[in-house]
């Protein structure tokens, strides 16, 4: 009957619900072994200015290698992470990890880092200490330093999130930075951007215009964006920059830095090394 045909979807949909939840489960498992297995790996990808097209940092992006299999992109893995609130610890490796590699990039190159931070970092009561305790131990200056926080950190249902203001208002006063990440994605009101403790605005590279696009109202929402952020003071950071024609439009509407394929892809920190030392080359003989 039409009824007993439903029991038996209900019982399929059961079982493969358990089914999901029981990869979630494992795979939430092997995250929690993957630190001490030193499973994690941080990529970098250059942050370039845009009067000079020179490098001007790099954005850390953590990678999971787990022995024997592909390599996992963020994508698939920092939400369960988050859920399950292993990415306090995770977190806490990749500044530390970043931020002692940095410190030597900055030491020749006077480079920034810009390192990714997610909310649930955001709640720990100790989140400032321990960016203190990464900086006094790198050894990297406090202004070199960026934290990428999403919109939705900040403010949540039109409500500001007080324990992770007072973590960024408190770093600021130390001279760390603070960048919202994927502007533009969220729903927050524009006013925000000024009250907030924040420096730079990362646009999402969904506002980046498409590659052979004659609309001539492509760059709109774009420059209104760099526009505003200019008014207020703060920093702009193109993301998601793919060809030759966005980085012109971008200079052209006074964006300060952008970052993308069309310079560079997230590589290892070996590869991200030698791109400084050659452009450093490169500037001798200029
Ligand atoms: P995000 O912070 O917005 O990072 C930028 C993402 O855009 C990176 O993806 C980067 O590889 C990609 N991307 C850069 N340039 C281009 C481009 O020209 N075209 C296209 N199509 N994509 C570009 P990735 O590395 O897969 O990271 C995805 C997201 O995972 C990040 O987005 C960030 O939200 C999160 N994530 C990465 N590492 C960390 C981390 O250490 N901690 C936390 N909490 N989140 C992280
Ligand atoms: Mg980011
Ligand atoms: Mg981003
Ligand atoms: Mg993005």
């Amino acid at each position: 009957s039409a009824k007993e045909a439903g029991r038996d979807r209900m019982v399929l949909f059961d079982d493969e619900l358990r089914e999901k939840q029981l990869a979630v489960a494992r795979t939430v498992e092997r995250l929690r072994g993957a630190l001490t297995r030193g499973e994690f790996v941080v990529y970098y990808q250059p942050l370039i200015r845009l009067d000079d097209e020179r490098i001007a940092g790099f954005e850390a992006l953590i990678r999971w290698q787990p022995a024997g299999e592909p390599m996992v992109p963020p994508d698939r893995f920092i939400g369960l992470a988050e859920d399950s609130g292993l990415i306090v610890p995770i977190g806490a490796w990749i500044l530390r990890e970043s931020c002692r590699v940095a410190a030597g990039w900055h030491r020749r190159h006077a480079t920034v880092i810009s390192v990714n931070v997610s909310p649930r970092q955001l709640r720990e009561p100790d989140f400032g200490l321990l960016v203190l305790d990464v900086l006094r131990t790198s050894g990297l200056p406090p202004e070199a330093l960026i934290l990428e926080i999403t919109e939705g950190v900040l403010v949540n249902s039109g409500l500001v999130t007080e324990q992770a203001i007072s973590h960024l208002a408190m770093l600021r006063s130390h001279g760390v930075k603070v960048a919202i990440d994927d502007f533009g994605t969220g729903y927050s009101s524009l006013a925000y951007l000024r009250d907030l403790p924040i420096d730079h605005v990362k646009i999402d590279r969904s506002f980046m215009p498409a590659q052979d696009a004659p609309d001539p109202t492509a760059g709109v929402l774009i420059k209104a964006i760099i526009d505003l952020a200019a008014g207020l003071r703060l920093g702009t950071i193109a993301e998601g920059v793919e060809t030759r024609a966005q980085v012109d439009l971008l200079r052209e509407l006074g964006c300060v830095r952008a970052q993308g394929f069309y310079f560079s892809r997230p590589v290892p920190e070996s590869d991200a090394a030698r791109l400084l030392h050659e452009a450093s080359t490169t500037n001798q003989t200029a």
